[in-house]
């Protein structure tokens, strides 16, 4: 179903967790579980990703903030290469955020499956990635979480990206410590304060992954993946193409006034970079170009490209205090786009 057609479906009503009918589990994080459901009694059958968040886990681990502030970022953004917000509503134990349904699973199976992608299949992949932090950055809002995990692909194959969970709106810098260790900037991991800075970095580590079939810097342990990317060697296979190699170290410049879509130009810089030599840029923004990848789905409702997870009747979740409810006042959400 288009997306201006799913959204008036979804538009000026109240909704509630007994509303759905539950299918299969497509994703869990750490306090979160994504599951695909379809409207009870509609007449339309299109499928939807209800994310449904534990308020007890949310408190615990101090994601409170985190999570209003993905629910607000979703709520203002609106891009091709971006899963779309469809509503929010909770109950006395959960949140729930109900997202456009993607099916064709998470890059991270596909480029597991591949091992590594050639030139031209990263250079889509990461083209269609520049022009949602293009897209972000203009408004003032840093990511925070790239990494194969969350670029999801459509049925067509085009990226949507997912879990805005560590995004925030920073008009200079910032400090809390949130991303994943691999995809760390250095300055995330010493504290300095961050910026837009830290998405091109996490694009140059993306890069490598894709081009590699493993990330630059990887330890068993966190700390060991910290040194290593403070110490900032990077190692290229053979393989690599000479000019992915020179944007990637430009990407993973450890000084970020010198890291390339940090300078004045900003995204232009990449766009221009000689690796994406001939990527026609309005083409690729109006889905023109096609994917390399067609994933194999037979229905809107396929849950076939993503992980096997344990049924779950969603039942139990921890009560919480009346003083913490307060903490989540005003998530529920109405889109009236
Ligand atoms: P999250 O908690 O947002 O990180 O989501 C966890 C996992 O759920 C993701 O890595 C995806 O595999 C899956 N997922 C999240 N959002 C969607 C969606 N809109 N459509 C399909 N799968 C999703």
């Amino acid at each position: 179903m288009p997306m201006a057609q799913l959204k008036a479906l979804a538009r000026g009503r109240a909704w509630a967790f007994s509303d759905f009918e539950l299918k299969d589990t497509v994703g869990k994080g750490t306090f979160s579980r994504v599951r695909v459901v379809k409207i009870k009694g509609a007449s339309d059958r299109t499928p939807i990703a209800l994310k449904i968040l534990r308020k007890g886990d949310v408190i615990r681990l101090k994601q409170v903030e985190h999570v209003k502030a993905e629910k607000q970022i979703m709520s203002m953004i609106e891009h091709p290469f971006i899963v779309n917000l469809l509503g929010a509503f909770q109950d006395d134990k959960r949140l729930f955020m109900m997202l456009e349904y993607v099916n064709g699973g998470e890059l991270f199976s596909y480029l597991r499956r591949e091992g590594r992608l050639p030139n031209d299949h990263v250079r889509f992949y990461s083209g269609e990635i520049v022009l949602v932090f293009g897209y972000l950055h203009n408004l003032h809002i840093i990511y925070r979480d790239l990494k194969p995990e969350n670029v999801l692909l459509d049925s067509d194959g085009h990226v949507k990206l997912t879990d805005f969970g560590f995004a925030k709106v920073v008009e200079e810098r910032t400090w809390t410590l949130c991303g994943t260790p691999e995809y760390l900037a250095p300055e995330v991991i010493q504290s300095k304060g961050h910026g837009k800075g830290v998405d091109w970095w996490a694009l140059g580590i993306l890069l490598f992954e894709m081009l590699a079939g493993y990330p630059p810097f990887y330890d068993e342990n966190p700390f060991g993946i910290y040194n290593k990317v403070l110490q900032g060697r990077v190692d290229f296979p053979r393989h690599f193409d000479m000019k992915a190699k020179d944007l990637v170290k430009k990407l993973l410049t450890p000084d970020r006034t010198k890291r390339i879509g940090c300078l004045k130009p900003g995204v232009d810089d990449i766009k221009k970079h000689k690796w994406y030599k001939g990527t026609d840029w309005d083409l690729l923004m109006a889905r023109g170009v096609p994917a390399p990848f067609q994933p194999p789905v037979q229905s809107a409702d396929d849950t076939s490209m993503f992980e096997r997870y344990p049924e779950s009747t969603e039942a139990s979740a921890p009560s919480i205090s009346s003083k913490e409810q307060e903490s989540f006042q005003e998530f529920d959400t109405t889109l009236n786009a």
